[in-house]
């Protein structure tokens, strides 16, 4: 067998997620994985999805036989993966003893890279958040200058809390723009000069060898994030919606998040909703992040406070030196002002038309709405509320939930800490297959 042939064997033994990336199989990876079985993998997932299970609950939740359960819980116990939890006493009787993940087998970091932020987490086994960072950073300064600092900094989160970077196995990073999941790069980022095909996990596995690193668009990681801790935890076929400076979406479609061909599906902020409206930095006019963005609503504010149409805007506008943000008129909104609230009206309803459109084409049970814009409030949300369920089927909305996320800011960490979760083990399928 040539050594060639004896890679491609090799590499067959194993199965990761059938979406996994190439990178993550390549025979140089395999000795950094954490090695388990398909039956052990399953167990695992019940337990990420349940907390604590009795060997009862899970040869229920399963297909296996209980011989089956039992030598994979002693397996996953013998390698840590599991603790064993000693039986408890309640007033109908006495509860089996239980199994749950063991927290400290690793570390794994969630990191959050926005258009002026990097926010960064480091969560136990059992994606217990255990220390978080925030601070203002320019993506647009460049991917060097930027994934150096958040190396830096989970370094030094790790060192602070004397943590073992050794034991750092996975790192989830979003990023705010289009990226080829299937080898980890940004391809054209509208708003991020020096990062197109940039290598970020090479760069980033430079300062963690031994942590698979997996890079997502950072919607895809909200709405991952929404899903596994927040509001969609029971949920199947979601929208996550994140508004903010620009509009995009993440779509959970039988429980996993649906990437498309090329890794851009969900990027509805360029939907056009008027064909001679303002023009889009992707060049074509009238699309819904250009008509009803954060950064649209803060340019209408300014044109009506410059207009006389609104002296609270105009204070506000004096008072900030010049400029106005979406936040501010939503503050103006609360004090009352009319036209405040008719633009986070107007923005709500084209953003509701939209998701109109998604709701008769997807038929979802929830679309979760976050980001930064989001914090407007029940106005925005009532409008957006209002318009897709007058625009779209009845059959479709019957058990419709629209909803702000639950977990707020913490949707795009928590969702890299689980994505990065997905990727840290590497799944034995037994014997070598040659091809
Ligand atoms: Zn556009």
């Amino acid at each position: 067998m040539s050594l060639s042939r004896e890679v491609s064997a090799k590499k067959n033994r194993f199965l990761t997620r059938p979406d996994t990336p190439a990178w993550l199989v390549q025979a140089g990876d395999l000795p950094n994985r954490l090695f388990i079985t398909p039956a052990e993998k399953e167990l695992i997932d019940l337990l990420r999805k349940h907390g604590e299970l009795t060997k009862n609950e899970l040869v229920n939740f399963t297909e296996h036989s209980r011989t089956k359960v039992t030598s994979s819980t002693d397996s996953l116990l013998k390698k840590k993966f599991i603790i064993e939890n000693p039986s408890t006493e309640y007033s109908g009787g006495r509860r089996s003893r239980t199994y749950s993940l063991n927290s400290g087998l690793v570390y794994v970091a969630g990191v959050e890279i926005g258009a002026t932020s990097i926010h960064l987490a480091v969560a136990d086994f059992s994606r217990k958040i255990i220390a978080q960072h925030h601070e203002p950073a320019l993506v647009r300064e460049g991917p060097l200058k930027i994934l150096g600092r958040v190396c830096e900094l989970l370094e030094g989160l790790m060192q602070h809390h004397e943590l073992n970077t050794s034991h750092l196995r996975g790192i989830g990073i979003g990023i705010p723009g289009p990226v080829d999941f299937s080898n980890g790069t940004v391809v054209s980022p509208p708003i991020m000069p020096g990062w197109d095909r940039y290598p970020i996990i090479e760069t980033v596995q430079q300062w963690f060898p031994v942590a698979s690193v997996v890079v997502d668009n950072d919607v895809n990681v909200m709405a991952i994030g929404e899903v596994s801790q927040g509001a969609g935890r029971e949920i199947n076929n979601l929208i996550f919606v994140k508004i903010g400076t620009g509009i995009g979406a993440g779509i959970i479609c039988n429980g996993v998040i649906y990437r498309g061909s090329n890794g851009c599906a969900g990027d509805i902020g360029h939907i056009n909703v008027d064909k001679n409206g303002p023009l889009c930095h992707c060049g074509n006019k009238g699309c819904l992040e250009a008509m009803a963005g954060g950064a649209a609503i803060a340019e209408r504010a300014k044109a009506a406070a410059l207009d006389g149409k609104s002296a609270i805007l105009l204070s506000y506008y004096e008072r900030n030196g010049g400029v106005l943000s979406a936040e501010d008129v939503g503050n103006a909104a609360r004090e009352g002002d009319v036209v405040s609230n008719q633009i986070i009206r107007e923005s709500g309803q084209m953003i509701g038309d939209v998701l109109a459109s998604l709701v008769n084409f997807y038929n979802p049970d929830m679309i979760v709405i976050g980001g930064g814009v989001s914090r407007l409030g029940d106005l925005l949300l009532s409008s957006i509320r209002q318009t897709v369920l007058g625009r779209s089927l009845p059959l479709a909305t019957r058990d419709l939930q629209i909803i702000f996320s639950q977990i707020g800011q913490d949707a795009g960490i928590l969702g890299a800490v689980n994505l990065a979760i997905d990727y840290i083990f590497t799944v034995e399928t037994g014997a070598a297959v040659d091809v």
